[in-house]
């Protein structure tokens, strides 16, 4: 099949395809929320290819059945959302379209780029000197993020680290409460080091942490720069650290304040809400994700920092061909990157500030409602107040290989999908709702999943 074939039926390439993405859509409110993958045969690589038609025909034919309805109102894993139908059609154009927004100046995708990150910011309610990045997702966004925390550090120590690296430095301090694992990871791949990060203990039952014992550890750093990272949306609870408190200990005694809310930052969306991210206009760095609560398709993230210039120093790309200092690529660890802008531009556009509001606080009375069905139910207990749009809770009296049976009954059902954790050392289950087409229809299919998996 020669390409240029394939190019005289695009036509009919884009309508098949088409036609498999309606018929996915349509699936999504029948088919499992979640399945376990099958073992089987590997395709091996063609001497002479399929043609697109025959290559979508076979994966369709082939794996189709077997993908998950993870994009679906019933799965309530990861905090991870769908895609909005207006979302869906940016992102089908990123691919048409095609642009690659790693430099200013050939196209007016770039500016497209800055004009989003303007609406997330609007939306966010972060003040105008906040500058922002796109990124494949929040951890990445912790990675810029905390690479930018580390360049402040190491030059109040008189080092730059984009220049000279870490060899003369002594460790930099990081304190946190429950950060998310993908912190730790950004750690790591900074070369600080996973172990480098303090846990703070926490306040009692809760998520998070205790600033008088935050307090007491800045107070003994004798002028060594900090770097705090605090959680807006913890993933097990969905609790939050109050960043009113730390935020304005980190000004007393000069630390950097990173918050993570790759979901909790849509806060922002419900008035109800928004006070659980007091203090977050003098945070530092600001994580948040687009393919969470946005509900964008996956690869999309953000990072904003009230610090341009040292994020551009780690992240600046010089070369005699490349374009100049203002370039978005100095903000990005990628340099040539998809216009991933779009499909967020799209559903901001499509939906406006009412439609987050009602999308955030919709989700959040759907785990209030499956809290409060959790506290009725004889065969579960909550283990921590539904503080956002997270329930964590637990299968009474069961050890950890009791909960995770329940949970494979649950996710062969089929009906929703659950993710397992540990809360106060308890073997627990969490619930996220972020997804936008989860409605109240759905509160009692849950629940009856929930308590038909505990009869296997
Ligand atoms: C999901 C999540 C992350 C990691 O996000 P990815 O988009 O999976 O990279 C980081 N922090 C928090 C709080 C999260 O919930």
């Amino acid at each position: 099949m020669s390409l240029f074939d394939d190019q005289r039926q695009q036509h009919t390439i884009l309508e098949a395809t088409r036609h498999a993405a309606l018929e996915f859509l349509n699936s999504l409110a029948s088919r499992p929320a979640g399945r376990a993958p099958h073992l089987m045969s590997h395709d091996v690589l063609p001497e002479d290819g399929l043609g697109a038609q025959r290559a979508l025909a076979t994966f369709r034919a082939k794996y189709e059945a077997l993908l998950s309805a993870s994009p679906g109102p019933r799965y309530l894993g990861f905090v991870t959302g769908g895609s909005t139908p207006a979302a869906l059609a940016g992102d089908w154009l990123v691919s048409t379209y095609d642009q690659n927004v790693g430099s200013d100046g050939d196209s007016i995708a770039t500016t497209v780029e800055r004009e989003t990150l303007g609406l997330l910011r609007s939306l966010f309610g972060l003040p105008d000197l906040f500058e922002g990045a796109f990124v494949t997702g929040a951890t990445m966004a912790n990675f810029v993020a905390l690479a930018t925390a580390r360049q402040w550090a190491a030059a109040r120590l008189g080092i730059d680290v984009s220049e000279q690296g870490l060899w003369r430095l002594p460790p930099l301090p990081v304190f946190g409460g429950s950060p998310h694992a993908s912190v730790i990871k950004a750690l790591s791949m900074l070369g600080m080091g996973r172990q480098v990060v303090e846990s703070i203990p926490l306040l009692p039952g809760r998520m998070a942490v205790d600033p008088t014992a935050l307090e007491a550890r800045l107070a003994v750093l004798d002028g060594m720069p900090a770097i705090v990272v605090a959680s807006a949306g913890e993933v097990n609870t969905g609790d939050f650290d109050d960043l009113e408190r730390l935020s304005a200990l980190c000004k007393r005694y000069g630390s950097w304040l990173h918050v993570d809310g790759a979901f909790g930052l849509f806060a922002a969306c419900d008035p109800a809400r928004a006070h659980l991210l007091r203090g977050l206009d003098a945070a530092d760095s600001i994580t948040a994700d687009g393919h969470k609560w946005l509900n964008v398709p996956y690869d999309s993230g953000f990072v904003f920092t009230r610090h341009l210039d040292l994020h551009q120093q780690v992240f600046k790309v010089t070369a005699a061909y490349l374009g100049d200092d203002s370039d978005l690529s100095h903000r990005t660890p990628e340099d040539s990157r998809r216009f991933r802008a779009l499909p967020a531009w799209m559903t901001l556009m499509a939906y406006g500030r009412s439609g987050y509001r009602e999308v955030v606080a919709r989700c959040c009375s759907l785990a209030q409602q499956l809290g409060q069905d959790i506290e009725r139910s004889p065969h579960f207990e909550l283990l921590a107040p539904v503080r956002l749009n997270i329930v964590c809770f637990a299968l009474r009296n069961a050890d950890a290989m009791r909960r995770d049976r329940f949970l494979s009954n649950v996710k062969e059902d089929g009906r929703i999908l659950l993710t397992p954790t540990f809360f106060a050392e308890k073997p627990a289950i969490r619930a996220a709702f972020a997804n936008w087409s989860t409605r109240k229809e759905d509160s009692a299919v849950i629940l009856e999943a929930l308590e038909d998996g505990t009869e296997r």
